[in-house]
């Protein structure tokens, strides 16, 4: 059953719904008009369907491209942020005014800690904090924006002519990935095409949130920690960076097992953080990638204790214990990833202009 966002209450949060679908109307178009000219009636469906839980799909189906996405996927989304960025000792640049941690937050009971399962919920803190709320909203758009690029990188690459994909079921266990039926490799291999057009296109999304500090009043003061800090685009690069490796750590946190099994959220997100990394570094030739580099640990190191004390798994505490093996991986998905690519070849190209 199709979910109408209109119905939604809460205003920003139906905002959100509703520019998503036109934020991908004009991502899927740019990359028909440039590069598909001949197929000029291909047409494609972006909608939201009732569902419990979080999730986006993708296919072709009598000529028509769609992404489908489960209608909670956004409010999971920031309400789980919000709830990542009520703690002061994380983020405090986000919102220089609240000093201390009781001011500005407040105790709720529904922090949804799994997004498999909506009822399971526990307490939580909860900024009040306007600023941080705002910072919480679009960190939420950052990340279902990801996710629609994602999907809208299967169809530019042609994989929805061979399949049906759900972003979910990308949290696939990679580590025995070689063992697996060639099936499930060339699965892995359309996963690791997808994330690496939605990696390189995302950073359009960062570089918005950047102008849009020095461009809105409201955004102003949102950054204004950061902008004293000088280095505003390189600090929005890292937190991009860190709430998209939170989606990962949100969308495992059904897994049981939190040793070695499970660190796949942790190899995606450091591929695409290296994808961005590497696409802000071709687009910002100026930008400071010796701070970047230093900053970010640090940063990282701060997010994962946050995720960790609202109970979440943190793929970061096995982290020496797979750094070889994610190298070792992503190596093999690399070459698979080329091998296969000129299956779709025709279908595997980027938009030389941008679509934001
Ligand atoms: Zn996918």
């Amino acid at each position: 059953m199709k979910f109408d966002p209109t119905q939604l209450a809460d205003e920003s949060l139906r905002r959100l719904y509703e520019y998503q679908i036109i934020r991908v109307n004009e991502i899927y178009s740019s990359f028909v008009n440039h590069y598909l000219p001949q197929k000029t009636q291909r047409t494609h469906v972006f909608d939201y369907f009732v569902d419990t839980n979080l999730n986006a799909s993708t296919g072709t189906r009598l000529g028509k491209d769609y992404i489908r996405v489960s209608s909670p996927t956004i409010y999971l989304l920031r309400s789980f942020f919000d709830h990542l960025l009520a703690d002061d000792r994380f983020l405090s640049e986000i919102s220089p005014s609240t000093v201390q941690i009781d001011i500005g937050t407040t105790r709720t009971p529904n922090l949804i800690i799994d997004p498999e399962d909506v009822t399971k919920v526990r307490e939580g803190n909860l900024s009040t904090d306007q600023n941080r709320l705002l910072f919480s909203t679009t960190m939420a758009d950052l990340c279902m924006t990801f996710i629609s690029c994602h999907e809208v990188g299967h169809i530019v690459y042609g994989h929805t002519r061979y399949t049906r994909l759900f972003f979910k079921e990308d949290c696939l266990n990679f580590f025995d990935f070689w063992k697996r039926p060639k099936r499930i490799d060339i699965n892995h291999a359309m996963e690791y095409d997808a994330d690496l057009l939605a990696a390189t296109l995302i950073v359009q999304y960062l570089e918005d949130v950047y102008r849009a500090a020095f461009k809105y009043a409201r955004h102003a003061e949102v950054y204004a920690g950061l902008i004293k800090k000088g280095k505003l685009l390189e600090d929005i690069t890292i937190f991009c960076i860190l709430f998209i490796y939170a989606l990962f750590v949100y969308l495992s946190n059904g897994a049981p097992d939190q040793d070695s099994t499970h660190p796949q959220p942790l190899v995606r997100a450091l591929y695409i953080k290296d994808v961005m990394l590497a696409q802000m570094g071709r687009r910002h030739p100026n930008l400071d990638m010796a701070y970047l580099l230093d900053a970010m640990p640090r940063y990282w190191d701060e997010f994962d204790q946050q995720l960790g004390q609202l109970g979440f798994y943190q793929p970061e505490s096995v982290l020496e214990k797979i750094t070889e093996l994610i190298d070792e991986k992503n190596n093999v998905l690399g070459k698979k990833a080329s091998t296969i690519r000129p299956l779709w070849q025709k279908y595997s190209w980027i938009p030389s202009d941008d679509w934001s």
